[in-house]
């Protein structure tokens, strides 16, 4: 498993705290239901409270109209009690009663004061057709006036005969009721059942406003005997008048009421409040009842309505407010629950983007090496992260969290001020400092430690938490630097030459110690205030300005600009120039001017090197001079021998031209001894004079030297083998040659090389018949050529030697010469620029290489144009 992967307990605890927070984002059953719950039981404490409410106004409407339907029957009873009252008075008087103690009875029981409504109370008569006469002269008898009205004639009478207050009844009093259907049955029913009746609606006759009305009649009787034994036969009736309207006065308090009613009987209205004018009117009622009331013979419908003012006294806004405040509570629960869950999504949010930050950070540590500690100042606990266990090289089971374990890794020499700051850091609160540790393996590591200290409310230290950082490559690579800039700046000013460098426009920037030295100015005096032009020659500035206007084709200022116009340009230019020191003496310098570059490849200064060249200048003009005189004493050397050598050949001649005079015409004095001598003299003198021309050859190779050409080595390999065909001839020598290259030579003496080297190798030969082979390689920049023989070979020890003047190894009786062949051969190839050797060759003879160096135009195919033909060879012979 990776480490990126692996599962710590840290990680597991933190994916851990990640999935509950992911949890807690997410809306469960639990919360719908109890978001459900509380809808619910809001609804149920709704309706619960709606049906309390409509339970309690309803009772309060039942009771109301109870009440005035109980008020209604109450008053009736009591007009009853009113009337059996006065049936029982009437009975007292065995139905006699006249008018006068009617009204003495009326009035003991205070009819209008305690029975309001009634209009009066009266007595009606059952008077039959039969005996109405009687009974009208009986009436009259107490109040004269009395007739019984409406006139008809029936069977029977039901006149009223006594009223009180006659006032206002004028119109009842006498009045017959059996006239009219509804006074007469209802008096009838009285009557017949012995029980209170009233009638059906009437108007009654009092009533000027015509309003419904009814009789209230309680029949009264007269104690007889019928057949001995003692019965009661019906008297008449006690009777009362009411009009509705008076009789509800009193009964209902409006202003009390909240219901409204409406009482018929039958179809007829007696009262009526469900009427759109009135105040207290509700169209649209909360409670309506009807209630039918048994009322003495008839049936009362009582319409009940609630009004306007009930409504409004009903409080329904309980469980509206119960509604309201459940909803409301389901509302925030579930808001609750939303934020709540948005808030755990939000912080799951952001614990990701901190897990990823941490992440990124903890990735950042572990790139960068940095461990985290955190201690505790208290009690000196001090807990690491894993990168700090590899920050100081030992194993996390061997450190045990203290203070000391951490102070006992420093490096010795770095204790003591770390642990200074790091107390100092508990006052001032931050920790930056840098030691040295020791790992357990011995290596020494640079660490960089930064911390922040937490205080208590008390300003006292109680935590401290910090970074290390493995600095060891940076302070390494610091330490590297620093050396690599002490080394510069030590070779800037001790490299001998000045170093001067400015910025774009020309101010000086760096100004050595040997710029310093060698112009006699301070690095202050000119740092950042003078340009270079400041110490050069003003004369030279300005022709060197005016060449450079004319090759640039562009006015150059005799200034700076003219010191680094090439350099602009991309040319690095170097360049001899007249310094002027600060003491006006002039110093030459060869100065390399080079532009300086940022990363845009932009020019954003100069640098200048300058080189004190005074003693090369005087050392090659010293060099100059020597040559000159080198070149004249060569000249004059040169003259010399050429005059020595001829002046030298002429006694050689005369020498010569006399022995061979003196052996002609002295032959015969001679001794065969003279004859001897004199060959001796002519052989002697001839060598004489071969060394003087080999010597002059040998002086002339430097001075005669002509142009370089490119020479066929063919031709003159060639040219040399028709010198030698006289020892050729003689030997018997046998010549082979390769195909050779053309090379760059001076012809003439190529042909010489090739002559000396292929004649020695036919004289130096031994019993055998010398077998010379010439060959030319080409090898990388070179040519190598040999002049392999089977001849009587060098030994080791003396091929140097050979290559000196008057070097031989042999006298002149074994082989004849003068020891300066393999000189000049020498002398030749060092001034074509090669070297010669020799080496034995497999037969046991010898094999004299040389190198040529190769140049652009040599070859081994031979342009005709430029090779030395055999005429040009011979033109320029001078083989020896
Ligand atoms: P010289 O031939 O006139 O003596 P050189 O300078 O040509 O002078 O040679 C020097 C000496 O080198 C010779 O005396 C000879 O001993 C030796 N030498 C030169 N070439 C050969 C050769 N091919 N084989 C053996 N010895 C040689």
């Amino acid at each position: 498993m990776s480490e990126s992967t692996k599962v710590t307990p840290a990680t597991k605890a933190s994916l851990d705290a990640q999935s509950a927070l992911e949890a807690a984002g997410t809306l469960r059953w639990y919360h719908w239901s109890v978001v459900v719950l509380s809808l619910g039981l809001t609804i149920l404490a709704w309706q619960y409270a709606r049906n309390q409410l409509n339970d309690r106004i309803s009772l309060q409407f039942e009771r109301e109209a109870d009440q005035v339907v109980e008020l209604v029957i109450e008053r009736m009873s009591k007009y009853e009690d009113a009337l059996l009252a006065s049936a029982a008075f009437i009975e007292a008087n065995d139905g006699q009663v006249d008018m006068v103690r009617w009204q003495q009875f009326a009035s003991s029981i205070q009819l209008d004061q305690r029975y309001q409504g009634i209009n009066g109370i009266g007595l009606i008569a059952s008077v039959t057709q039969e005996n109405l006469a009687e009974f009208v002269e009986t009436q009259r008898s107490f109040t004269p006036s009395f007739d019984i009205h409406p006139k008809r004639v029936a069977q029977e009478y039901w006149p009223i005969h006594s009223i009180v207050p006659l006032l206002g009844n004028e119109q009842a009093f006498g009045l017959d009721i059996a006239h009219e259907s509804n006074r007469i049955s209802a008096a009838k029913a009285a009557r017949d059942t012995g029980t209170a009746q009233v009638t059906a609606p009437i108007v009654l006759v009092q009533d000027s406003m015509q309003t419904p009305g009814f009789l209230f009649y309680e029949p009264f009787y007269r104690r007889t005997t019928i057949d001995g034994e003692p019965a009661k036969v019906f008297g008449g009736l006690v009777y009362a008048p009411f009009v509705f309207q008076k009789l509800l006065e009193g009964v209902l308090e409006k202003e009390r009421r909240h219901i409204k009613i409406r009482i018929t009987d039958d179809a007829n209205l007696l009262f009526d409040e469900h009427l759109a004018s009135h105040e207290d009117y509700d169209p649209e009622p909360l409670f309506f009842r009807e209630i039918p009331v048994p009322v003495y013979g008839r049936t009362w419908e009582f319409n009940i309505c609630s009004t306007k003012s009930f409504r409004e006294s009903v409080d329904s806004t309980q469980p509206t407010t119960i509604l309201f405040v459940g909803l409301l509570l389901s509302f925030l629960l579930t808001s609750l629950f939303v934020a709540n869950s948005r808030a755990a999504r939000r912080a799951f949010g952001y614990a990701k983007q901190m897990t990823n930050d941490l992440e990124k950070l903890g990735l950042a540590a572990r790139v960068n090496q940095i461990g985290v500690w955190d201690l505790d100042p208290i009690s000196g606990r001090l807990q690491w992260d894993d990168a700090m266990f590899s920050l100081y090289g030992c194993r996390q089971e061997d450190f045990n969290g203290a203070y000391e374990a951490w102070c006992s890794s420093l490096h010795p020499e770095d204790r003591n001020e770390a642990e200074a700051t790091l107390q100092a850091a508990i006052e001032s609160g931050s920790f930056d400092c840098e030691f040295r540790v020791i790992h357990s393996n011995g290596v020494v590591r640079y660490i960089s430690a930064k911390a922040v200290v937490f205080f208590d409310e008390n300003g006292r230290a109680i935590r401290m938490l910090g970074t290390n950082m493995d600095i060891t490559d940076r302070k390494r690579a610091a330490s590297e630097l620093e050396e690599t800039r002490r080394m510069q700046a030590a070779i800037q000013d001790y490299a001998g030459v000045a170093i001067i460098a400015t910025d774009n426009h020309g101010l000086i920037k760096i100004f050595n110690r040997s710029a310093e030295q060698m112009l006699g100015y301070s690095k202050e005096e000119l740092l950042e205030k003078q340009t270079p032009a400041t110490f050069h020659d003003q004369n030279e500035l300005v022709q060197r300005a005016t060449e450079l206007s004319d090759e640039l084709n562009r006015t150059i200022a005799p200034g700076f600009e003219v010191v680094v116009a090439k350099a602009s340009a991309g040319v690095s230019e170097q360049r001899e120039w007249k310094y002027v020191r600060k003491d006006s003496t002039v110093v030459p310098v060869l100065l390399t001017v080079t532009a300086l570059r940022d990363e845009q490849n932009r020019i954003n200064g100069y640098l200048g090197i300058a080189a004190d060249i005074s003693e090369r200048k005087i050392a090659s003009q010293e060099i100059e001079n020597a040559n000159a005189s080198l070149a004249r004493s060569n000249e004059e050397l040169g003259q010399f021998a050429y005059v020595a050598s001829h002046d030298l050949q002429e006694p050689l001649r005369k020498v010569t031209s006399f022995c061979e005079l003196l052996r002609e015409e002295c032959s015969g004095e001679l001794t065969s001894d003279g004859h001897q001598y004199i060959t001796y003299i002519v052989d002697s003198a001839r060598r004489m004079r071969t060394l003087i021309k080999d010597l002059l050859e040998y002086s002339r190779i430097e001075s005669a030297a002509s142009e370089l050409t490119n020479v066929d080595t063919n031709e003159a390999v060639r040219f040399a083998i028709d010198n030698l065909t006289e020892s050729i001839r003689e030997s018997g020598a046998v010549i082979t040659v390769d195909t050779l290259p053309i090379v760059e030579a001076y012809p003439s003496k190529l042909a010489q090389l090739f002559q000396n080297l292929i004649g020695n190798a036919i004289k130096y030969r031994g019993e055998r018949t010398p077998k010379v082979h010439v060959s030319g390689v080409n090898q990388k920049n070179h040519w190598s050529f040999a002049i392999e023989d089977n001849g009587i070979g060098i030994l080791p020890e003396h091929r140097d030697q050979i290559f000196g003047i008057f070097k031989r190894l042999h006298t002149q009786s074994e082989y004849r010469g003068n020891g300066i062949g393999l000189a000049i051969c020498k002398r030749i190839v060092e001034q074509l620029g090669g070297q010669i050797w020799v080496e034995t060759s497999e037969s046991g003879g010898s094999i004299f290489r040389f190198t040529l160096p190769r140049t652009a135009n040599d070859s081994t195919i031979i342009p005709e144009m430029h090779v030395k033909t055999r005429a040009a060879l011979n033109d320029q012979a001078g083989v020896c």
